[in-house]
């Protein structure tokens, strides 16, 4: 189904998260598919910069555009972190259906000023787009400076732009594995209280899983997923080729590995409900 309204707003007003799940392929995009359409809920497949190095925007987005199309819920295709204006216009003509731009890197009024452009460029098109103020640091690439979304920026963005979401730093890590670490709660409600966005957090694995039920009630609108659903997959891969030295075969010998993802998506989706 066309992803046809902005289903992360409808969410962040109703005690709901929508998930945005990292795609490395059709199997995986397949098995989070079908989770949603188990639970009929709304699903965005993302692509992300790992995702990009082996197949250009177009491609993934041909190839997730036909999927979405054939399932029974709504489910998006959306571009996650890009810092490149040209890349954020390459997948708006590719059939996404929503953009992010990552200006976190940048000086706030470049960022603010990029963001705006891109989108009412989405907006003439029907897509949506999310924004990044602050930093959410990367733990597989050594960073751990957390740069807080700064509250009065956030209201800045939202009186200036079109932004639709907004990704924020609120002690929210990238990647973790085997560790987490809390949410500030204080930090949301300031950025709350002076924007009203939908509010997108990155960086699933590393928060709490009484911190992740805390946060449907406080206004998030989309949580994205990596990391966890990326570890099921290439886990239950290395188990079945240890437990299979002679087949040969992807096909089975990924079949597990998809089973377990949706599994695994089922029960992600349904926690945020
Ligand atoms: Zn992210």
């Amino acid at each position: 189904m066309r992803w046809d309204k902005d289903y992360v707003r409808e969410a962040a007003t109703s005690n709901r998260i929508v998930a945005g799940i990292n795609i490395f392929g059709h199997e995986d995009a397949g098995a989070v598919i079908r989770a949603a359409e188990r639970l009929e809920v709304p699903v965005i497949l993302m692509v992300n910069r790992d995702a990009r190095k082996v197949l250009d925007i177009e491609c993934w987005g041909a190839l997730l555009t036909s999927m979405a199309e054939r399932a029974c819920v709504p489910v998006a295709v959306h571009l996650d972190h890009c810092s490149d204006p040209e890349n954020v216009r390459r997948a708006m003509d590719s059939g996404y259906t929503s953009v992010m731009f990552d200006g976190s890197q940048m000086p706030f009024e470049e960022n603010m000023h990029i963001t705006g452009q891109l989108a009412e460029e989405a907006h003439r098109r029907g897509i949506f787009i999310e924004g990044e103020l602050g930093n959410v640091p990367y733990s597989d690439l050594g960073q751990m400076d957390v740069r807080l979304t700064s509250p009065e920026e956030a209201r800045i963005m939202q009186e200036q732009t079109e932004l639709d979401w907004l990704a924020v730093s609120v002690g929210n890590i990238h990647r973790l594995v085997g560790r987490k670490v809390p949410i500030q709660f204080e930090a949301l409600r300031e950025i709350q209280k002076q924007c009203s966005l939908p509010l997108v957090i990155h960086g699933s694995s590393g928060i709490y899983a009484e911190d992740m039920q805390k946060l449907k009630n406080e206004h998030i609108g989309k949580m994205n997923l990596g990391t966890s659903i990326r570890k099921v997959f290439g886990d239950t891969m290395r188990s079945e080729m240890i437990a299979n030295p002679q087949e040969f075969d992807r096909q089975k010998l990924m079949s597990q590995s998809i089973q377990n993802v949706e599994d695994a998506a089922y029960q992600i989706l349904k926690g945020l409900l």
